[in-house]
């Protein structure tokens, strides 16, 4: 694969380790998956001769974003009234939306999968983690295969998150009985996943993630033996957690989730749990502890109604944390740099009521990058610096929208918000967006495609 030379950028966000560091005027080299330089006139060095040299004047130029959480299936559900939010009870929501979840075929995962996946690469996303739960019977056995397929079309590193859900409606659980696993067979899918795909090697492009979808809707057992498979074969955890559960769970288990979750072992720095927003700052000091990790999700907080993620007292008790962009039944949109702008400003709507101060705008960026890698468990990704994973993106900065704003990379994301696509973005050092296309891919046809396999759901 030829290597590029991003020849006189702006500005590049480097971090070599010790925080990002804004350094003007200067190249970036990239030899395979991996930058292999930052500097001054590298053109001027002995470069490899199938280098190509792409002028990146005026360009700011970012580490790519992790998403570490989303429901790719939900964008076959956007932008419906009668999924309001703010009009239906919780019960009513799920009488609705399961229902149509329940009819989705192989087709509409792997194309609801590509559709959330070119949105994210447009946005300046490079890595994403799916949380998949949804597996209708007639859908068959091999939707996240799918999804993996998906992302290769489209050059995205991912991370699957193979959920599932196991209590039955009669039990307490919120999910149709028709969608339900057993234990085995939801640890069965997870095996063969993890032997098919799971990939631990630098610069991987594929890992499985082993992701019971949330505590509610699941036997303990079957958390039991996620923990039990996950620790045997060196992956991630992941499941949801405080988003309003909390006292269903001391009620039925005499714990709230936190609690519960930790007793049996599913926490730790190799587990995240999606939302967190209902937690308590002793819940939160357990989990600094532990060393699990966060994804904060801003806008279904937004779109929900829900309380406000604590994230100064979580970052003041050294929690590690990313971003999520959520599923579009509570988010709309895949759009992660929309997520870490919104992020910043629902803190400071909030901060007159907080113990602690709300963090720095670079500190988003740094839960968007260096904070999702982490909870990924990626030390190859996050950051910009010779040997990292050539994964970034590119804006151009000469437009009137970033008048005035110049001075200050560090904070543009989360403080001003970018409200175009990127100019470029780059993954595993390739271009898979620039200049308003997908290299090679033919995006009116991508698009067509997707709205022909949703339209076989017609709802
Ligand atoms: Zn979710």
């Amino acid at each position: 694969m030829a290597g590029y030379l991003l020849k006189n950028c702006a500005a590049v966000i480097t971090d070599d380790g010790a925080g990002p560091v804004v350094r003007r005027n200067v190249d970036l080299l990239t030899d395979g998956p991996a930058i292999r330089a930052i500097g001054s006139n590298l053109a001027g060095k002995d470069l490899p001769e199938e280098t190509i040299t792409q002028d990146a004047s005026g360009w700011f130029v970012y580490p790519g974003l992790v998403n570490t959480h989303h429901h790719f299936f939900q964008c076959f559900v956007r932008n419906r009234a009668e999924l309001d939010w703010t009009k239906l009870s919780v019960i009513e929501w799920l009488d609705r939306i399961y229902p149509i979840f329940s009819r989705l075929t192989e087709d509409c995962f792997y194309h609801s999968s590509t559709t959330a996946m070119a949105e994210l690469i447009k946005h300046g996303c490079t890595t994403a983690f799916d949380h998949q739960y949804n597996f209708p019977r007639h859908a068959g056995r091999r939707i996240v295969d799918q999804q993996f397929e998906a992302a290769d079309l489209l050059g995205m590193r991912f991370h699957a998150g193979r959920g599932g859900n196991t209590l039955p409606k009669s039990e307490g659980s919120t999910i149709p009985d028709a969608m339900l696993e057993t234990t085995d067979e939801f640890i069965g899918d997870c095996e063969r996943l993890i032997d098919s795909y799971h990939d631990a090697d630098r610069f991987s492009m594929r890992q499985v993630v082993v992701s019971p979808c949330q505590p509610v809707n699941s036997y303990r057992e079957t958390f039991v033996e996620s923990v039990r498979l996950a620790r045997d074969r060196g992956v991630f955890l992941h499941t949801h957690v405080g988003e309003g559960e909390s006292a269903v769970m001391e009620a039925r288990t005499g714990r709230r989730t936190v609690d519960y979750l930790e007793e049996m072992g599913f926490s730790g720095p190799d587990t995240f749990y999606a939302h967190c927003w209902e937690l308590t700052h002793d819940e939160l000091r357990k989990m600094a502890a532990s060393g699990t990790g966060v994804s904060h999700c801003p806008e279904p907080v937004y779109l929900v109604g829900a309380e406000v993620t604590d994230i100064p007292a979580m970052t003041a008790f050294g929690l590690r944390v990313g971003l999520g962009c959520d599923g579009a039944a509570s988010n709309d949109n895949s759009n992660l740099m929309h997520c870490l702008h919104s992020a910043y400003m629902l803190q400071c709507l909030v901060s007159s009521t907080r113990q602690y101060p709300v963090p720095p705008p670079v500190d988003f960026l740094g839960f968007g990058t260096t904070g999702g890698a982490s909870l990924l468990g990626r030390s190859d990704i996050g950051r910009l610096s010779p040997g990292m994973a050539a994964d970034l993106f590119a804006i151009d900065t000469r437009r009137m929208d970033y008048v005035g704003t110049r001075h200050d990379p560090l904070s543009l994301i989360a403080r001003v918000g970018i409200g175009s696509t990127t100019d470029m973005t780059m993954i595993n050092g390739r271009i898979v967006w620039q200049n308003g296309e997908f290299p090679g891919l033919d995006e009116e046809r991508l698009c067509a495609e997707a709205e022909a396999a949703l339209a076989t759901i017609a709802f």
